[in-house]
C-alpha cells in the first residue's frame, strides 16, 4: 500500500515534522508488523529521523549543512542556482524506513520523521509506503 503527503514549506530551508502524517497512515493501514519507508520525491529536499523536542536543533542542523556545503562556486548554479540545496539533500538522502509493530511505528522517545526542504518555498511531495511482513 502506498500513500502520499503533501506539505507545503514557506522559508528557503525549512525542516517540518511529518510523523503524525505517517503515523495516521500507519493506524489507517491496520498493518500489526512490517516496516514503512518513507520517501520524498525530489532533489532538493530530504527525509531525516531526528529530535524536535527543542526546536533549536533543526535550526542546528540546517547551519550545520550551510557550514558543511558552502552557496557559490558550483556548476550547476548557472542553471537554477541552487546547487548547494542538491548537495545537502543528496548527502541527508531521500527516504528513511521504520519498524511497524502492534501497528505503531517504532520509533524511540525522541525521534521524530522530518523534511528538510532546502529550496523552498514549494510544495513537496511524499511516498510513504508499508510492507506488512506476514
Ligand atoms: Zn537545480
Amino acid at each position: 500500500m502506498i500513500k502520499e503527503i503533501k506539505v507545503k514549506t514557506d522559508k528557503r530551508q525549512q525542516i517540518i515534522d511529518i510523523t503524525n502524517q505517517v503515523k495516521k497512515i500507519v493506524k489507517e493501514s491496520k498493518v500489526k508488523e512490517g516496516i514503512v519507508s518513507v520517501y520524498v520525491q525530489h532533489t532538493t529536499a530530504a527525509l531525516i529521523i531526528n529530535e524536535n523536542h527543542d526546536p533549536n536543533i533543526c535550526k542546528d542542523i540546517i547551519n550545520a549543512f550551510d557550514k558543511l556545503v558552502q552557496e557559490d562556486g558550483w556548476l550547476h548554479n548557472k542553471i537554477d542556482n541552487n546547487a548547494a540545496a542538491h548537495i545537502k539533500a543528496a548527502i541527508m538522502g531521500p527516504s528513511q524506513t521504520i519498524p511497524i509493530q502492534d501497528n505503531e511505528l517504532q520509533l524511540g522517545r525522541w525521534q521524530s520523521i522530518q523534511i528538510v526542504d532546502f529550496d523552498g518555498p514549494r510544495e513537496r511531495i511524499i511516498k510513504v509506503s508499508i510492507l506488512p511482513s506476514e
